[in-house]
């Protein structure tokens, strides 16, 4: 196989919808998601000269991302699945921005870490915008007061997060975590995957993450 992947025919979808909202090219940051993808892949892409990538679990991504950033410079990545607290500190030296702060401990325990390493990644807050029990995020009509308590303990909230349930329309779920972060001054949006993500740039996605697209079917397991 060769090292085609499908970064380039999914950056020209995200110019083309970027035009068709009427919004700056380059606006909209891809994140690659290589999650369960094999390193070869991973590797095509990198070098392909994308830097932007998401994980989902902290162990997952401590096996390869130390690795790729010795032979790589500038990446990027995101934690985009949930954090026990008992790993914060280690998601500290791992991500750049952590999009999944999702409950009061969780954030507790990211100001006391980043306040005794004096740096602290980017933060997003993710939000369960279709209140599926099963999904982690704060609920909507929790969000103001769990953003209000994130930045009385200090943090800076760069964004909102959420994944929409499977078998809704998703552009309901985007107008909602656009209108939350618009009420209270944040500007970043974390929304849309590989299904939808030309949607969410309509709705103000500032950031995609896009995983199959790109990289092709996961890896089970
Ligand atoms: C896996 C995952 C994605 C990417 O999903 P695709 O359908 O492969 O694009 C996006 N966001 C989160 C939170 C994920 O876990």
């Amino acid at each position: 196989m060769g090292s085609e992947t499908g970064l380039k025919a999914i950056l020209e979808r995200l110019r083309a919808a970027e035009r068709r909202a009427g919004r700056p090219e380059g606006s909209v940051t891809l994140i690659a998601v290589s999650k369960k993808q094999p390193l070869e892949r991973i590797e095509a892409v990198l070098e392909e000269g994308h830097r932007v990538f998401g994980e989902n679990r902290v162990q997952e991504a401590a096996g390869k991302w130390p690795a790729f950033r010795e032979r790589y410079e500038d990446i990027e990545l995101h934690l985009i699945g949930p954090l026990q607290t008992n790993k914060v500190r280690q998601a500290f030296r791992l991500f750049d921005a952590i999009q999944t702060v999702d409950r009061p401990k969780l954030a507790r325990t990211i100001a006391r870490i980043a306040e005794e390493e004096g740096r602290c990644p980017r933060l997003f807050v993710q939000v369960n915008t279709g209140a599926e029990p099963q999904k982690a995020g704060v609920l909507p009509q929790e969000a103001d007061a769990f953003i209000a308590e994130c930045r009385d303990l200090g943090l800076v909230i760069e964004g909102l997060m959420c994944i929409p349930p499977v078998d809704e329309e998703p552009s309901l779920h985007f107008a909602l975590l656009a209108k939350i972060a618009a009420r209270n001054g944040i500007t970043g949006l974390s929304m849309g995957m590989s299904a939808d993500f030309e949607k969410a740039v309509a709705f103000g996605a500032t950031h995609v993450r896009v995983g199959s697209a790109i990289f092709g079917e996961r890896m089970e397991g």
